[in-house]
């Protein structure tokens, strides 16, 4: 289940720990410590792990980022009361009105990647996202297929929003947004610069296996594992370089099965239903919004298409594993991953 903004309750669970992902041990590394504190905000656990730097303005910053990442959920919750819905609701009137500041940045870039991935990664399908019942409990049956055809029918699409400096105004009114595929993003971004403010520039945010990490541990890289889509453990590790954000759309996150299918989270607005052929894409890239809506279009593109899709959204950092459980990656991803256990990637240059 997941936590609703009302169960911020913080959960700090100090130090000591490593984060679950975090590989590497909590020793001191190069004679200077190791801060780490958990929050359970933006409806997951946050690991917010920082090497250097005194605990004082660790905490400070941790502070400050719980009190930001805990007002951006609520302003960007698709289902929930807060500045996403109130926009939800004056797009559906057809109306020209001022956008919440809190939103604007990412309907800006959501449209601009939804452009990029040819209406793969698609923010205004927040109507098939609620139909299928994955906005609140995980629902346990699929719709009815009249109701999907209907909603296909009005394909709504970023590019049905006009943008006009800070007023905005929908063509169509099936659009309503869902940012689930890229707030996670935008919030690791803005939770590492928020550290990067206070001088704290060895750092990792992870938002449950979704993460930024800058910098590195004492005289090591940051060393970070990728999960085994169908497995309890870890596939490969990257190792961090300088300033990078590692995310993953995986069909394990959020499904219910019906009569023995998997039904999950991640929708192809072609279909109206959960998307075909892989089970979890990872995209590392130095902008944790870019890789969190790219690893949701590469999934919904599929093994077929995904390379061309990337090459769009000029990510090159790419590995994808199908339902039959065979590995492709990007030369560059090929370079930087290593696996735990013997496997055989195929190398899929983009075009
Ligand atoms: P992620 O885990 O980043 O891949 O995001 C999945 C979430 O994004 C889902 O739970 C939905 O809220 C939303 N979503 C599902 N399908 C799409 C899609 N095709 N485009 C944009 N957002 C989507
Ligand atoms: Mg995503």
């Amino acid at each position: 289940m997941r936590p609703t903004p009302a169960d911020h309750r913080p959960l700090r669970l100090l130090a000591i720990l490593c984060a679950a992902l975090l590989l590497g041990g909590c020793d001191r590394a190069a004679d200077e410590p190791t801060w780490q504190e958990t929050l359970l905000v933006f409806g997951t656990l946050v690991d917010i792990t920082v090497h250097g730097g005194d605990e004082a303005t660790f905490r400070r910053a941790v502070r400050e980022v719980e009190d930001d990442l805990g007002y951006l959920h609520e302003a960007l919750h698709a289902w929930q009361p807060g500045s996403l819905g109130r926009t939800n609701l004056l797009l559906a009137t057809g109306g020209t009105f001022t956008a919440p500041p809190s939103v604007l940045p990412l309907v800006e870039q959501s449209r601009q990647l939804a452009e990029q991935s040819d209406h793969l990664f698609n923010p205004a399908i927040g109507q098939l996202i609620a139909l299928w019942g994955f906005h609140g409990e995980t629902p346990s049956t699929p719709p009815d297929e009249a109701a999907i055809a209907a909603l296909l029918e009005q394909t709504p699409r970023m590019d049905q929003i006009v943008i006009d400096g800070i007023r905005l105004r929908a063509t169509n009114p099936a659009v309503q947004l869902d940012l689930g595929a890229i707030a996670k993003g935008y919030a690791v971004d803005r939770a590492l610069e928020l550290l990067h403010d206070h001088g704290l520039v060895h750092a990792i945010v992870n938002a449950g296996g979704d993460l930024r990490a800058s910098g590195q541990r004492g005289d090591r890289p940051w060393r970070i594992g990728i999960r085994d889509p169908r497995g309890e453990g870890m596939l490969a590790v990257v190792e961090t370089r300088g300033n990078e954000a590692l995310f993953t759309s995986g069909d394990y996150e959020r499904y219910f099965e019906h009569d023995g299918v998997r039904y999950h989270h991640i929708l192809d607005p072609r279909s109206g239903r959960p998307a075909r052929g892989l089970t979890s894409v990872t995209v590392l890239h130095d902008d944790g919004t870019v890789a969190d809506a790219a690893s949701t279009a590469l999934f919904v593109a599929g093994p077929e298409a995904w390379p061309a899709i990337a090459a769009q959204l000029g990510v090159d950092h790419v590995m994808v594993i199908d339902e039959a459980g065979a590995i492709q990656l990007t030369p560059a991803m090929a370079e930087r991953v290593r696996f735990e256990q013997r496997q055989q990637p195929r190398i899929v240059p983009l075009p």
